[in-house]
């Protein structure tokens, strides 16, 4: 396959990259149920490790029991951690959630804040769960969201050469248009659960495939 050379050839590919994944995925969005901001928060912390669906199905009984942050914030982590024990991890995720909901509650009036800089300074918020609340609950494009499965695909698509989840980012808010950073990151988080798997990606049934040039391609 011809790669581009030029930054123009790039640039062009780039564009039907996403143009094909708006086509693929039209309607991409987080499968983490959430009613606000706060409740996305929790889900994120608690998707480390352990499936959306497991996630969903913990999450609404949690919420019933601790309805805001101040509920969290005033729960001893031992506590909480049996209440999301199926969810494994659960002393850390927990020490998380009830620092997180502190952290809320004392420093920014109970609600989880709009800004990258504040977000990161929470507990059990890093980049990534951050760009995932700030993109999905607020709509604000504060980043690209890098987890297992936008790492592997953006190494396929040659999107970047970097391993380190940071620099990942910095490129592909270089190359990305920052209008399609929140959907973008839904869009290949799909892709990567779908087809373009860990092993074996179902490159005969992807729509990237004339564009892709990865090494373990399947066809
Ligand atoms: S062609 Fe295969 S490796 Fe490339 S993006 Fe599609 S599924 Fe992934």
């Amino acid at each position: 396959m011809k790669r581009p050379k030029t930054a123009g050839e790039r640039k062009a590919r780039i564009d039907e990259i996403l143009r094909r994944l708006d086509k693929m995925y039209p309607n991409a969005t987080c499968a983490l149920h959430h009613r606000n901001p706060w409740e996305l928060l929790v889900a994120t912390i608690l998707s480390a490790q352990c499936t959306d669906k497991r996630v969903n199905e913990v999450t609404p009984g949690l919420f019933q029991k601790y309805p805001t942050p101040r509920d969290f914030a005033a729960v001893a982590p031992e506590v909480l951690a049996q209440d999301i024990r199926s969810t494994g991890f659960f002393n850390n995720k927990a020490k998380s959630i009830a620092g997180a909901a502190k952290r809320i509650v004392s420093d920014f009036g109970g609600q989880v804040p709009r800004t990258l800089e504040k977000m990161l300074t929470i507990p059990g918020a890093a980049r990534k769960t951050a760009n995932v609340v700030l993109g999905t609950a607020y709509g604000i494009p504060s980043g690209v969201v890098v987890d297992t499965h936008v790492q592997r695909i953006a190494a396929r698509l040659d999107l970047t050469k970097e391993t380190d989840p940071v620099k990942i980012e910095r490129d592909l808010m270089k190359i990305i248009p920052q209008d399609r950073w929140i959907r973008f990151s839904h869009q290949i988080i799909l892709h990567g659960r779908a087809l373009c798997i860990a092993r074996k990606p179902k490159c005969a049934e992807c729509d990237l495939n004339s564009l892709c040039y990865a090494k373990d391609k399947t066809a």
